[in-house]
């Protein structure tokens, strides 16, 4: 299928269908060409409502999961935003046609240099893809207008929180290793307001303060 075609239908069937709205999150899932993200042989998957292997024991998450944590992130064209987990590097690239910056973790150094040159022959600039436990965060280039975890974590990292600037977002799934509840959590002067955005199922976040690899 001709993937601009195949764009198209994926945001009408997966992700309007949905109830994704915000016009700028459509039009970045409209660029971004996501069978860039996946390797050869699954090309022909990659606009397809299911998440796809990379590799690894990991996956390019669904289009609609992405799409839902990038709406409830609600990126402004200034925000600097923190990724852990960067897998493939397409929630990486969305973010970067709707963000200033975007710095994201990734512990498989495999994938960390697969994305970089990823989003170097997309010409995506504003990204910068490191190698390390995500887990902690990114204490140097802190605060962040927002925080998007893309691994299911046992219970929310407190650095991460730590690391938010006032009136930002942190997304991130939490639960057990088959379900997690994905949760937005907002900083707002000195407490915080969580709220529940529904179930879903990551691979696990393995880090320092996260599950045990
Ligand atoms: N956002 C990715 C994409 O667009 O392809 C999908 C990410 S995949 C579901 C989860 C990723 O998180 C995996 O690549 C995994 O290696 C990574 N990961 C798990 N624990 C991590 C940690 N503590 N720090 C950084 N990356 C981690």
């Amino acid at each position: 299928m001709d993937p601009v075609l195949a764009r198209q239908t994926m945001v009408n069937e997966q992700l309007k269908a949905r109830g994704i709205k915000d016009a700028r999150v459509i039009s970045a899932f409209l660029e971004v060409p996501r069978h860039k993200f996946v390797e050869e042989y699954l090309k022909y998957k990659a606009y397809e409502d299911y998440p796809l292997t990379i590799g690894f024991g990991q996956t390019i998450s669904q289009p609609y999961m992405v799409a839902l944590m990038t709406q409830a992130l609600m990126p402004l064209s200034d925000s600097k935003i923190l990724e852990i987990g960067t897998g493939s590097g397409y929630q990486s690239a969305i973010l970067s046609r709707l963000c200033r910056v975007v710095h994201s973790i990734e512990r498989i150094s495999a994938l960390a240099s697969r994305a970089r040159k990823t989003h170097d022959e997309l010409g995506y600039f504003n990204i910068h893809v490191r190698i390390g436990d995500g887990t902690m965060g990114l204490a140097k280039e802190s605060p962040f207008d927002g925080i998007v975890v893309t691994a299911g974590a046992p219970y929310v990292p407190e650095a991460l929180i730590a690391q938010l600037g006032e009136g930002g977002k942190l997304i991130i799934p939490v639960g057990d290793e088959n379900l997690q509840d994905l949760r937005r959590i907002t900083r707002m002067n000195d407490r915080v307001k969580e709220e529940s955005l529904g179930g879903c199922r990551f691979v696990k976040l393995i880090g320092k303060k996260g599950w045990t690899d």
